[in-house]
């Protein structure tokens, strides 16, 4: 039963707030709900009007701002005080963007190289959080305009790649915009949801998301199993989508008008002119095969054909990113379920053919491509507000158990949505020679990383008898019996000593708790997949070290004295990349280690062979 409450000014009936999805686009933003009746979730607009807000900003000599399709049609006579694709300038440097510079025909300062870009708007500066936060200000006043209730929590989606930063700053632009925002996700996770993928507790699906807007182009390759989304891979251009299309066109009509480019960029009023003019004929032959139009007396024309052809390296560069993305899922092409469309540049139909061919089978548009991703925060906003209980089953386990490994890495035994009462177990052995006890940690969660995880219990199993590293056979296993108990047993099977635990792992636990521990899980999929890739890397690279270190103290006497040096040499490199945290960098010295010591130790490996040849009597 959703709360009633009475607004105080009005007199009114009010529902318990409702929590929005937002799609804050680099062209276009929109806010998306889950309607209150129907449960389907739909994009909010006026009436007549379109849902898609330009994600642009002009200011007006008096200092006034106005946001959308009123700003948008600035872009031609004041290109200076007319700011658009600001999300691209996201938690970035001068330096990140110059060689894209001529892009923007506003002023973006360079001064400083190094420091966060601001744009330059008469005598006044903003920052690219500034001018996100006018446009999630402008979206919130639609909203309440529309919805006749204050609107102030909200889930925002990015892109796949934004990297922490560049999160942080669009959590930075809600709150500026006096937005709670409950969640930051990313937009091809949001374009599957609204697809009502992942919402099925049963299902296993991988599915590709292919995500061509105004300014970006994002492959993503999800794995969705149990309603966890995983991310895959993900592959792309920051710099490429349908304003590259726009652009293909403006260049074929200065051949064919003869204007030279630099007369074009001498003159941003004709420029911008020619960019909208641009953008109507492509939108116009993605459903008619020819475009005609008069500028300042020049006919503009192109058909369906040159289009496509002009536009067709652009395609073949993004199949080429999907095709990377596939091979880094590490999957092949046909195990891919299901394409989905997303973003408006999908409406070109050579866009839909190629991706379609290329992966083989029909790709999913029926829900409109640029309010997708809106739809599918609306719905994750929505599981959020506590409003679709049946996500969460009382029968499952709702959130992995686990131990802590080396590195502080979860170690998952019962994964979420297992069925009660289940059983699970698994070997470990110990690290340091002579270790008599261990101790194991549990943990629930979803997080690679088990200090993102929720601590659940921790004892010591002692006793385990003096061996060397690696003998001792000592077996956890989980049971959750019935009523939801965890029974954690830990036993070392050659001594047989055992310890034992009891704990309820829901208890203190609140739905949405959990609800919470989930979309943290598909938040930070790709940085977890980063950090324990960094983690695995540094725990292999000590334990080189260590056995190095032993093979040296047996074997010194056997290699020469440029072998030690070379040794010690690459160890200290090895144990210097240990500190600098950087996977490749340690990947590549144990490499450099190994290639020194593989020679001796054959070496020795081949006397050793050869001295017990040689004692044997036959
Ligand atoms: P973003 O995610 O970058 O904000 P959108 O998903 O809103 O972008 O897509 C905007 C792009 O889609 C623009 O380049 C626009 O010209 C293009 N677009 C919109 N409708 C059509 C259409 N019917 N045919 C071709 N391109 C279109
Ligand atoms: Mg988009």
């Amino acid at each position: 039963m959703a709360k009633i409450g009475i607004n105080i000014a009005t007199g009114s009936l009010q529902k318990e707030e409702m929590i929005v999805g937002i799609d804050l686009g680099t062209t276009n933003s929109l806010v998306a709900i889950i309607h209150p009746e129907s449960k389907q979730p739909i994009a909010l607009k006026e009436h007549n009007s379109s849902s898609l807000v330009p994600s642009v900003v002009h200011f007006d000599e008096m200092g006034g701002l106005t946001v959308g399709e009123e700003a948008r049609k600035f872009l031609i006579t004041e290109p200076q005080n007319t700011i658009f694709s600001a999300k691209r300038l996201m938690g970035k440097s001068y330096n990140d963007v110059k060689q894209n510079a001529s892009f923007f025909t506003y002023k973006v300062i360079d001064d400083d190289t190094e420091s966060l870009v601001k744009v330059q708007v008469g005598d006044k500066f903003y920052s690219p959080i500034d001018l996100s936060s006018f446009i999630l200000k402008e979206l919130k006043a639609r909203a309440e305009h529309i919805l006749k209730t204050p609107v102030t929590k909200a889930v925002i989606t990015v892109p796949a790649y934004f990297n922490d930063a560049q999160r942080q700053a669009t959590r930075d632009a809600g709150k500026l915009a006096g937005l709670d925002v409950l969640r930051i996700i990313n937009e091809p996770t949001a374009a599957s949801l609204a697809y009502g993928l992942g919402l099925n507790k049963d299902e296993q699906k991988t599915i590709a998301v292919y995500d061509l807007g105004g300014g970006t182009f994002d492959i993503s390759i999800l794995q969705i199993t149990n309603g966890i989304f995983e991310v895959l891979s993900t592959n792309g251009d920051t710099y490429l989508g349908g304003d590259d299309f726009d652009r293909a066109i403006v260049k074929h009509w200065l051949q064919q008008t003869g204007l030279s480019e630099e007369e074009m960029s001498g003159n941003k009023e004709l420029s911008q002119a020619l960019r909208l003019k641009a953008e109507e004929a492509k939108k116009h032959l993605s459903s008619n095969n020819t475009f005609e139009a008069k500028l300042n007396g020049d006919l503009l024309r192109i058909t369906k054909a040159e289009f496509n052809e002009l536009i067709a390296p652009l395609i073949s560069k993004t199949i080429d990113s999907c095709r990377n993305a596939v091979k880094d899922a590490g999957i092949e092409i046909s195990a891919i379920d299901t394409v989905v469309m997303v973003g408006g540049s999908t409406r070109v139909p050579a866009v839909k053919e190629a991706v379609s061919s290329f992966f083989g089978k029909p790709v999913h548009d029926e829900v409109n491509p640029d309010e997708v991703v809106a739809l599918g925060a609306a719905v994750q906003a929505d599981i959020l507000a506590g409003n679709n209980k049946e996500f969460l089953l009382l029968d499952i386990t709702p959130l992995s158990l686990g131990i802590e490994t080396m590195g502080g890495l979860m170690d998952v035994l019962i994964p979420r949505n297992s069925k009660i009462p289940t059983k699970a177990g698994r070997q470990y052995t110990t690290s340091k020679d002579g270790q008599s006890g261990m101790r194991i940690s549990v943990f629930q969660g979803e997080r690679d990383l088990v200090q993102d995880n929720r601590k659940l219990a921790e004892f010591n199993l002692t006793g385990i008898p003096a061996m060397p590293a690696g003998l001792p056979k000592v077996e956890v296993s989980f049971l959750i019996n019935a009523d939801g108990i965890l029974v954690v047993t830990a036993r070392e099977l050659r001594s047989g000593v055992e310890q034992k635990i009891e704990v309820k792992p829901q208890y203190g636990l609140s739905d949405e708790d959990v609800e919470k521990m989930l979309l943290d899980s598909i938040t930070h999929a790709k940085d977890d997949i980063a950090k324990r890739a960094l983690v695995e890397a540094k725990t292999e690279g000590e334990q080189l070290l260590e056995t190095t270190e032993k093979f040296l103290t047996k074997n010194a006497q056997q290699l020469t004295q440029e072998e030690l040096v070379q040794t010690a040499e690459a160890m200290q490199a090895l144990q210097l990349a240990l500190t600098m945290e950087d996977k490749d960098l340690i990947h590549k010295k144990m490499e450099e280690l190994n290639d020194i010591s593989r020679p001796y130790a054959e070496r020795l490996m081949d006397m050793a062979v050869s001295q017990a040849m040689k004692g044997k009597t036959i």
